[in-house]
């Protein structure tokens, strides 16, 4: 039986691809950072908390790590633990290299030296592109303009070094912004789609955005892990691109979420304190090399991702307000600007 490791099992990615083995016929382990507040929601949201095992497992601690391997003997491992928030690694830069980039040495260090036929993956950002001009692919010029894209290009080179130095099944997949209802709402698209469904039902006033001229790719979640786990079953490993190759503006997608509940863009209201010291302008993948190779693409257009998030709010807020209570509470989360953000100010 094939069995798997995924790293930070609480995450938006992880349930998806979680949830995509089991149907294969995998044993799925997650691990997870212990915590004073437990944060299991997405994994009740789909359902897979008697599915799955759970390991507590520190990132910054090899041993914690080899553990986790030794107690699930994984055929795969799927790294998809990081602190992905980029602003946050503005805030944090230290701590998120830590687990954003030097742990996935200590996750290939431990393979090479417990069991070195265990295939790799590890989930690399379009953050490692920063300002280079779009459409960029595999081989695009990577020169990262936060804490967090740096540590995922460092990453991307472990990967590749351990791959032709050890022999190493270990696989990048170079991820754009990939969204879904359970994205967390620290970003933009799930924070539109929860304030627009909370403007509509009268919870609230506004919507409060940064840099609304900001350009993205942005794909549907579970579609993305379809990939992932193609990548994963190739003869030999390699890098690929995940992207639907069409991008759009922060304006854009917060005014094709107001059309859908029939509001007008005027409830928008930009803030200063939320941009970022430095800002990706555009990116937008080329997804050619992944195309040809796997037998993938993305089918989730950027109006029916809109839609879906959209939807998807305003069924929770609208069961809220009718007294419902769920085993998640992602939206309780508080006011913005109560959150001071040292390098936005
Ligand atoms: P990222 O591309 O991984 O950083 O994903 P985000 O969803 O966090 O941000 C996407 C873009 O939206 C970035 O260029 C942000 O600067 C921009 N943006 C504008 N307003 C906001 C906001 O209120 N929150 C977040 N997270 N991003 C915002």
């Amino acid at each position: 039986m094939r069995s798997a490791l995924i790293t930070g099992i609480t995450g938006q990615d992880s349930v998806y691809l979680a949830q995509l083995l089991l149907t294969k016929g995998y044993k799925v382990f997650g691990t997870f950072r212990r915590a004073s507040t437990p944060n299991f929601w997405r994994i009740m949201a789909l359902d897979l908390e008697e599915k799955i095992d759970l390991i507590p497992m520190d990132l910054t601690d090899q041993s914690s790590i080899i553990n986790a391997i030794q107690i699930s003997q994984p055929t795969e491992i799927y790294n998809m633990a990081a602190s992905s928030y980029v602003a946050d690694s503005f805030e944090c830069p230290q701590a998120n290299v830590d687990i954003t980039g030097n742990a996935v040495l200590r996750l290939l260090e431990s393979i090479r030296i417990v069991n070195k036929d265990i295939k790799f993956y590890q989930s690399n950002s379009s953050e490692m592109f920063g300002n280079t001009p779009p459409p960029c692919n595999e081989e695009s010029l990577m020169v990262p303009i936060s804490p967090y894209g740096v540590a995922k290009l460092s990453a991307h080179h472990f990967v590749n070094m351990y791959r032709k130095a050890y022999d190493i099944h270990a696989v990048s997949g170079i991820l754009f912004n990939h969204e879904s209802p359970l994205r967390g709402l620290d970003f933009v698209t799930r924070k539109i789609s929860n304030a627009v469904a909370k403007i509509k039902l009268g919870l609230c006033k506004n919507l409060v955005l940064g840099n609304v001229y900001a350009v993205r790719d942005w794909g549907l979640a579970p579609e993305y892990m379809e990939a992932v786990w193609l990548m994963m079953q190739q003869e030999s490993p390699d890098n690929y691109v995940i992207a639907t190759d069409v991008s759009h503006t922060v304006l854009e997608f917060a005014t094709a979420a107001l059309s859908i509940v029939d509001l007008d863009i005027d409830v928008i209201v930009t803030d200063p304190l939320l941009n970022r010291p430095i800002d990706i302008k555009v990116l937008r993948g080329w997804s050619e090399h992944t195309r040809k190779k796997l037998p993938w693409a993305p089918k989730t257009r950027f109006g029916q991702l809109v839609d879906i998030m959209v939807k998807a709010d305003l069924q929770r807020w609208t069961d809220w307000q009718a007294g419902k209570t769920f085993p998640w509470d992602a939206y309780l989360y508080p006011n913005e600007s109560k959150i001071l953000r040292l390098c936005l100010r």
